[in-house]
């Protein structure tokens, strides 16, 4: 059995904001933290209140920090144990002090995950839940939060223990052919509900993972490619989209010095801008490389933009470029519209469809919304609601329901062949046990420890 013991750790990022939490759950939680709490005795106050004041060292008595301490008493608390949150407001030192205090007090060190094993061990989520936070916590833009949040409230459970009650019924009706096999209409009813029902069910799944396409360009931004020739306005550009929304943006250096990958949030759609070559680098030189790092930059691209200059003759390298982009996701930008006109949307004619052409001047910001319109209307067509796309599956949930599906397509196929309905039955109560596993209910321990070490450490 679990071994419920009273588990701590740092649950705000490490070296961030100007707070941080320690979390502690467990039968003893209220009592550590009363022997490292200096204010209120917490064993005495009701659940769900904050109480000023501050931790000391239960070795030296010296104060560590000042606190807010919240006490929440199982069975309403997240892992359903008792649940002290400490926040302190110094930074990373005077929450490793404070975590130490109640590790000398008692605790134990949390293992990562653990928090969100417990909710799961003790009932209180299920296991599409438990991975919903860990999707939560490295959720990159707004509406990707939404969705994990979705998820968090039973987003995939809920459809999930839908089918598999359908299936469950039909069971219960080859249950009863299996016993009482001398009547053969009998089995003919339920050779009959058995394909009725792998098929509605396969439909069912279909739709799923169709939303759940969408929901992934949610979670890893759709990879984005901005090209053209050297001074066309890609920085500018860039600067622009990354400048949008600050909050969620990152840069990652890459591997490779002149790699730069940028996340940014266009009406609530992460954007992944891939650019080999530095886009931000002013030092053209390196952008003279041209069309073979834009190939390179377009290989793995799902939206191209690409970026011509109209202040300047139409050459034979942005035909080059229109040429290599085409039958592609692509938005042609004329750039540079504050300034005279040389290149129209009709000269480009012969190589792109005027619905593909945004006007527009970076610097200016004019038709920049026009842009944005255009990558909300490709991507999404008006099916924004977050509602639509409250299916964030991981490799493990698409794999299990694609396994479902396929057993199901056996049923289907046994059915027409007139097989031996107790065989049939198989096939279909494996697509049952397999559903039951996205939502835990036939899990092996092994994977859950594995499922539950790649979350946060605190969380
Ligand atoms: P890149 O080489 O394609 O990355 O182009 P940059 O973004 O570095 O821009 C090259 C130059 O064009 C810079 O001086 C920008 O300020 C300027 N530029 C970018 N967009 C516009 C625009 O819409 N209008 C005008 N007039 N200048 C622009
Ligand atoms: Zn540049």
């Amino acid at each position: 059995m679990y071994q419920m013991d009273t588990i701590a750790a740092i649950s705000t990022a490490l070296g961030e904001g100007a707070i941080g939490i320690v979390r502690m759950s467990g039968e003893e939680a209220i009592e550590i933290a009363n022997r490292v709490y200096k204010g209120k005795d917490l064993t005495k106050v009701p659940t769900h209140t904050i109480h000023y004041g501050h931790i000391i060292d239960p070795r030296t008595n010296e104060v560590l920090d000042e606190v807010m301490v919240t006490v929440m008493k199982g069975p309403k608390s997240f892992t359903t144990e008792d649940i002290i949150e400490i926040n302190t407001h110094g930074g990373i030192i005077a929450v490793q002090s404070v975590l130490e205090a109640l590790l000398q007090a008692g605790a134990r060190l949390a293992e990562p995950g653990e928090f969100t094993q417990r909710a799961f061990l003790n009932g209180r989520i299920d296991l599409s839940q438990a991975e919903a936070i860990m999707d939560l916590i490295q959720a990159k833009s707004k509406k990707a939060m939404t969705a994990s949040m979705s998820q968090l409230q039973g987003g995939l459970s809920k459809p999930i223990r839908e089918l598999r009650q359908e299936m469950l019924q039909t069971l219960a009706t080859v249950e009863v052919t299996i016993d009482y096999p001398e009547y053969d209409d009998v089995e003919e009813l339920s050779m009959t509900q058995l394909k009725e029902t792998a098929i509605s069910v396969k439909e069912k799944i279909q739709l799923i993972l169709d939303k759940a396409q969408r929901g992934k360009i949610f979670r890893q931004g759709i990879n984005t490619a901005i090209i053209g020739r050297p001074n066309v306005g890609k920085s500018s550009l860039l600067n622009y989209l990354v400048g949008e929304e600050k909050a969620i943006v990152t840069e990652i250096a890459g591997t490779t010095r002149d790699t730069v990958e940028e996340f940014v949030s266009v009406r609530g759609i992460p954007l992944h801008l891939v650019d080999t070559a530095g886009i931000r680098q002013t030092d053209d030189v390196v952008e003279a490389i041209g069309i073979e790092r834009s190939k390179q930059a377009m290989d793995q691209a799902d939206l191209i933009i690409l970026l011509i200059n109209q202040a300047e003759e139409f050459s034979q390298e942005d035909q080059q470029l229109l040429e290599i982009t085409h039958g592609r996701n692509r938005i042609i930008i004329l750039n540079k519209q504050d300034l005279p006109t040389k290149v129209r949307t009709e000269d480009l004619a012969p190589w792109v469809e005027a619905k593909d052409i945004v006007t527009a001047s970076v610097m200016t910001q004019e038709g920049l919304d026009d842009l944005e319109s255009q990558i909300e209307e490709r991507f999404f067509k008006g099916q924004l609601e977050s509602a639509d796309i409250n299916y964030l599956l991981n490799t493990r949930h698409t794999q299990l329901l694609q396994e479902a599906m396929d057993s199901l397509d056996e049923v289907i196929e046994a059915t027409e062949m007139m097989i031996p309905v107790d065989l049939i039955q198989i096939d279909f109560t494996h697509a049952w046990n397999v559903l039951g596993e996205i939502i835990g209910e036939s899990v092996q321990d092994e994977l859950l420890t594995k499922l539950f070490s790649e979350f946060c450490l605190g969380k």
